[in-house]
């Protein structure tokens, strides 16, 4: 059982102060602010291919790296980590390859309702049909898709003038960046 073998390893990562080389505080030492996808792959790749070491950088991971609303719970967590945590600088990475490249929500729920889930009660739940139907959308471009959620963040009212927000595409494959909007070159 994966959970018995955590907690196996984790007492002897306890015991023999493994957790030494890790040794921070809460504020991110070179005040990175990153919203990124919850993609397995990027685990350990994305750190590494950022030179990001434990303590760096607040890391915030959804599916996809999206943020389509300005009330998403991505958003909150982005202006406590500015606000409270002193974060400076705000990067958006997307991945090619992602799961939510063409992922249309109604498929989704389609398959939910398949595997189980009392889709019908969620649909009764939710303030609006077509919100329901969408909950789950993915992205047709993961360049517009990070582009957008940029965006998104640099136009929050609550996003202070001066905090670049940058949006990034990042290969799953070989840690290769690519840059599609530079935060520092203010355009809106
Ligand atoms: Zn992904």
């Amino acid at each position: 059982m994966l959970l018995d073998d955590i907690l196996v390893h984790n007492q002897k990562f306890v015991e023999d102060k493994e957790y030494a080389q890790y040794e921070t505080d809460k504020f991110p030492s070179r005040k990175a602010v990153i919203l990124t996808c919850m993609d397995a792959r990027l685990l350990e790749l994305l750190p590494k291919a950022l030179n990001l070491k434990n303590g760096d950088a607040k890391m915030i991971q959804n599916a996809g790296a999206m943020l389509v609303d300005t009330s998403d719970s991505a958003m909150k967590s982005i202006l406590v980590a500015i606000h409270a945590l002193k974060g400076e600088e705000v990067f958006v990475i997307g991945h090619k390859d992602c799961g939510m490249h063409h992922l249309h929500g109604t498929d989704l729920l389609e398959q939910i309702g398949r595997q189980g889930g009392d889709v019908e009660t969620y649909l009764r739940q939710s303030s609006s049909e077509d919100i329901a139907n969408t909950w789950f959308d993915g992205f047709n471009s993961v360049e517009e898709s990070v582009a957008s959620s940029a965006s998104l963040i640099a136009n929050h009212p609550l996003l202070p003038k001066q905090v670049p927000v940058h949006a990034l595409v990042i290969d799953p494959a070989t840690g290769e960046l690519t840059v599609v909007k530079n935060g520092y070159e203010k355009t809106n």
